[in-house]
């Protein structure tokens, strides 16, 4: 690996003693963007390097500088693949950095088939906007995609696989490692420790109760945390009502021979999707009816479930290792063409799991096309609709919508099952939080009210409660 320290006196950082001091590229004050620069002393760790998503990509910040030279950074930590703590990973590579890039095995293999597919999006996005630049007279030849297949190459090439508990100096007398998070497959909380002081990282956290990882670790005493904040106003449904409302849509539409659709996010939500349709069929509660995964980054993602056995649950990990597969149902298929998706569109009484999670592409769209209209069938949104989506515009109540060019009646049932999140709810926050017991506490990751919530609640606790913002230094 390459010194950084050569170039290190270009940068123009504020002298930090031998404290430890963040600077933020992203999801300080917003969801998306993950990345958080923690300085101590000379050494120089960025966690995660995530893409902004919605409103904050549209103006452009993916495609803004870094608020420090990428040059200068000794290593990346990455807590999960998620795209918006990984998706400007390439990007970082490909402005300058030349360090390690630490994450669980899981974690990069996820962060692969995020990144591939990232990349192809950007070409296909960057392909159509020079369309639309001619068409308007305007130069399409400025119009770049963010990164392309080979900056992802390069990013890969970095990649140092950690296992969860392992120390692994970064540089000065930096060090880290690794707990789990319980959030999806591979992800991990961070914990630093340098000038006798432990910083920690929690990444995304999993609820507690989630069904396919353990709760997330508890975490060492830290002097600092940053601490995701995604809910941290919310309390979510207990598992076991979110199972019963969902086993009831489920055997009620396929009883009366409709199709249920469920639209799905590729990680973590597709796997939760499936083992819930397996397991409650198993135990009798449901039909046994066909179930077809129709989304190919699903089917890529659920393949890497079945082989990090590592990450799961030790019930799902001792069934895997027996040869059973806890992802499929009886009757499970998986399309593997575009040609088998389209033949769906005649199918009774099956359930259809498939992309996007928000219904803005992907093959659900076709299944809406075909099923929405038939009041025998059932809609079941499982996952958050931002606004502006399709997703959204159903879950509000809309009596038609249009969908690949036509305009569909929404006459099928529509169920929205709030409690298959990922995420930890403000009661599995605070837990966590009192575990470490901080001095100080950074909320990130959190719209305002949530940030606000969660900093009330940890202030309360006598915890320091800092603010962080984009490319500001904040003494921890
Ligand atoms: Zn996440």
């Amino acid at each position: 690996m390459t010194s950084p320290s050569a170039r290190r006196r270009t940068e123009a950082d504020a002298p930090s003693g031998d404290g430890w001091v963040l600077r933020s590229a992203g999801a300080c004050q917003g969801v998306t963007g993950s990345a958080h620069r923690l300085r101590c002393g000379d050494t120089r760790v960025l966690i995660d390097a995530g893409m902004f998503q919605g409103r904050d990509a549209e103006a452009g910040a993916n495609e803004a500088a870094w608020p420090f030279d990428p040059r200068t950074l000794d290593a990346v930590v990455l807590t999960h693949g998620h795209l918006d703590h990984v998706g400007r990973l390439p990007k970082l590579v490909a402005d300058g950095f030349r360090g390690p890039v630490y994450a669980t095995a899981a974690t990069l293999a996820v962060a692969e088939v995020v990144l591939r597919d990232a990349a192809r999006i950007q070409l296909e996005d960057a392909a159509r906007e020079r369309r639309r630049l001619k068409r308007a007279g305007g130069d399409p030849g400025a119009v770049r995609p963010l990164y392309r297949e080979q900056d992802v190459d390069a990013a890969l090439k970095r990649a140092c696989a950690v296992d969860f508990g392992r120390r692994v100096e970064i540089g000065g007398d930096v060090a880290f490692r690794f707990g789990r998070a319980g959030h999806v497959l591979g992800a991990a909380w961070a914990a630093l420790e340098g000038n006798g002081r432990t910083v920690l990282a929690s990444g995304d956290l999993g609820d507690d109760d989630g069904p396919l990882h353990p709760p997330p670790a508890a975490p060492p005493r830290a002097d600092v945390v940053l601490i995701e904040s995604t809910y941290g106003d919310r309390r979510h449904r207990d598992a076991a009502a979110t199972r019963a409302e969902f086993a009831d849509v489920v055997r009620a539409t396929l009883r009366r021979g409709g199709n249920v659709l469920i639209p799905t996010f590729a990680l973590e939500r597709t796997q939760a999707v499936l083992w819930a349709l397996a397991d409650l069929e198993r135990e009798g509660v449901i039909p046994r009816r066909p179930v077809v995964l129709d989304a190919p980054m699903g089917a890529r993602m659920t393949e890497l479930y079945r082989s990090h056995p590592e990450t799961l649950r030790p019930q799902l990990a001792a069934r895997l290792a027996a040869g059973e597969d806890p992802f499929a149902p009886s009757s499970f298929e998986t399309t593997t063409s575009f040609a088998a998706s389209q033949r769906l569109a005649h199918a009774r009484g099956v359930v259809i799991v498939a992309g996007a999670g928000m219904m803005t592409g992907g093959r659900i769209l076709h299944h809406l096309r075909a099923h929405l209209g038939e009041p025998a069938n059932a809609l079941v949104v499982v996952g958050y609709q931002a606004e502006g989506t399709l997703g959204r515009e159903i879950v509000e109540g809309a009596a038609s919508v249009r969908v690949l060019g036509r305009r569909v009646p929404v006459a099928a049932s529509v169920h929205t099952i709030n409690g298959f999140s990922a995420h930890a709810d403000a009661a599995a926050l605070d837990r966590w939080l009192a575990a470490a017991d901080p001095a100080a506490v950074v909320p990130v990751h959190g719209e305002a009210t949530a940030r606000a919530a969660l900093g009330e609640r940890a202030a309360e606790r006598g915890y320091r409660v800092l603010d962080a913002a984009l490319g500001a230094d904040v003494a921890l």
